[in-house]
């Protein structure tokens, strides 16, 4: 007989065996680890000057060239708002739906690096320029996604602020260089909430600021030289518990390094809470060619910023009712008329004025100089946009992928296309002439070459004269009296034979539709 204890014994087992299984269970359905992702964009304003100095704002110039008395921190300078970065950035703002702040004011933010010579930052940090905003866009990458969906992020708010200088490090001999160039370059910050999912998000909410601020001449966009600075927070959290720990990946230059960067943080997190273990919240940065994210060094102790308001700058005021300018107090309703029709507009019109396909519409606003080219080419409506969309996304840009050209580069010019496309739609020429000809004034640029001058000297225009179509069906009937006479007994396959022949003989140069026609009618004798 098995005595009480070894029964318990065994229950106790069981028990725990029981408790451990229905621990994995639970928390085997309950990894479903949501990522959280939220932005911080710096974009570098487009003005001739720095936000508080007259030194040039450009990118590229020779070393320590563009830099005032003011940006080297000299004691005794001090700053003088430069009125035009103040209108890009409510321009921005008010394209972000964000209310733009009557009274906003500047401030000290303090930290000790070789290239902040003053040792602290002019920024925004209690009363910002705008807040409460809001960005739509598309997510469609192709591959990923089956259709394009819409996605929409909330802005926390928009900030004026200086950019820093530019530490160059010689490996060679030990040292490091300042280029102040960039020193008091104006910026604005915006800070979004954390409502996105992945990196493909991520990537197409910065791909869109990039299209906004382009349109508003507010920024070049250009990530590649630095214009525009993406910083990722990510973290994972199980659905329906608080957001998770999160780390701050910092300056990502492009738009693909946002979706990469944020995909690798997310599966590191990933893997490492699967593992049981905790993401310690830190600023990480993105190795473009190892493809990985690692911790910054210089990053790792929490920084005191010391906050402080700016004593040599007045609050900065705007007139947010009437459309009324002045010296010192800009008008935010007159810069509001200034607004040009923005991307996600572009897209709505021409899917719901043209019926254009919506990926096609994302493609071709989310490429500038081709939605440029379609601008020009359908400003005149007889050419069918639906069909110049559908010219431009596949026509003229395999034609440019074949000839190793970005779309940026593309030689043909406005007029040239315009007079190409009508001889297509016209039916003064067909599809494979049309391609040929794009080809040719890719291949050979020259802007005052003439499209019809081309195909008239190639001998490469349609016959739709009728006379000249019957004489061509009559010559096939005749040289073809057996296939006709097959025809006639019924055997109606033949007749794409025939039509066969004809486009041999007139080597694909006439208008097939009309021709197609008239040989029937004239087999039917
Ligand atoms: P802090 O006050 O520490 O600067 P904020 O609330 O201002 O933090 O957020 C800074 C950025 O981090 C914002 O872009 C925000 O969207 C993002 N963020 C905040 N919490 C999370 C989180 N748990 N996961 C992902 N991103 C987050
Ligand atoms: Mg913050």
């Amino acid at each position: 007989m098995l005595s009480r204890r070894f029964l318990r014994q065994i229950q106790t087992k069981h028990d725990a065996k029981l408790l451990n299984y229905k621990r994995y269970r639970s928390s085997a359905s309950r990894t479903e680890w949501k990522s959280v992702v939220g932005l911080e964009i710096h974009a570098q304003l487009n003005t001739e000057s720095k936000l508080f100095s007259g030194a040039q704002n450009i990118f590229g110039g020779v070393v320590n060239n563009c830099v005032s008395l003011f940006d080297a921190a000299i004691p005794g300078t001090l700053p003088v708002l430069n009125r035009k970065c103040v209108e890009l950035a409510v321009k921005t703002a008010l394209s972000l739906s964000c209310k733009v702040n009557e009274v906003s004011t500047f401030d000290r933010k303090h930290y000790f690096y070789a290239d902040l010579p003053a040792g602290y930052q002019i920024t925004q940090q209690r009363a910002p320029l705008a807040s409460d905003g809001v960005i739509s866009f598309q997510v469609y990458t192709p591959g990923v996604h089956k259709k394009p969906y819409h996605k929409s992020s909330r802005i926390k708010q928009i900030q004026l602020e200086q950019d820093s200088g530019k530490s160059l490090h010689d490996a060679e001999l030990k040292r490091s260089l300042v280029d102040l160039n960039r020193a008091g370059a104006p910026l604005i910050e915006l800070v979004f909430e954390p409502d996105l999912e992945d990196g493909m998000e991520a990537a197409a909410l910065v791909k869109e600021l990039v299209l906004i601020v382009q349109r508003l001449r507010a920024c070049s966009g250009r990530m590649e030289q630095g214009a525009l600075r993406v910083d990722a927070n990510v973290s994972l959290h199980r659905t329906g518990e608080p957001l998770g720990t999160r780390t701050e990946i910092k300056n990502i230059g492009s738009v693909r390094g946002v979706a990469s960067a944020i995909r690798y943080e997310i599966d590191r997190q990933r893997a490492l809470l699967q593992d049981g273990g905790v993401v310690s919240q830190e600023t990480r940065s993105w190795d473009a060619v190892e493809k990985v994210t690692v911790p910054m060094r210089d990053k790792e102790v929490v920084q005191d910023y010391r906050f402080m308001p700016e004593p040599n700058l007045p609050p900065l005021r705007v007139n947010l009712k009437t459309k009324e300018d002045s010296k010192d107090v800009i008008s935010v309703p007159l810069l509001q008329d200034t607004i040009p029709e923005l991307p996600e507009d572009s897209r709505k019109r021409i899917i719901e004025k043209y019926r254009v396909r919506p990926e096609i519409a994302i493609q071709l606003v989310n490429e500038p100089a081709l939605w440029d080219l379609f601008q020009g080419v359908t400003q005149d409506e007889t050419r069918d946009p639906t069909k110049v969309a559908n010219l431009l996304m596949n026509d003229l840009l395999t034609v440019l992928n074949k000839n190793k050209l970005e779309v940026t580069e593309c030689p043909v010019t406005t007029t040239q296309l315009c007079e190409l496309t009508d001889l297509l739609l016209t039916k003064k020429i067909n599809l494979e002439t049309f391609k040929q000809i794009l080809n040719e004034l890719v291949e050979n640029p020259d802007s005052e070459r003439s499209p019809a001058r081309l195909v008239a000297d190639k001998g490469l225009s349609l016959v739709t004269d009728d006379d000249e179509i019957t004489q061509r069906c009559n010559e096939v009937i005749e040289e073809n009296p057996k296939l006709v006479q097959q025809y006639k007994n019924g055997k109606v396959k033949v007749f794409k034979a025939l039509l066969g022949i004809l486009t041999k003989n007139t080597q694909g140069k006439i208008d097939m539709a009309q021709a197609s026609e008239k040989l029937k009618e004239l087999l039917k004798k």
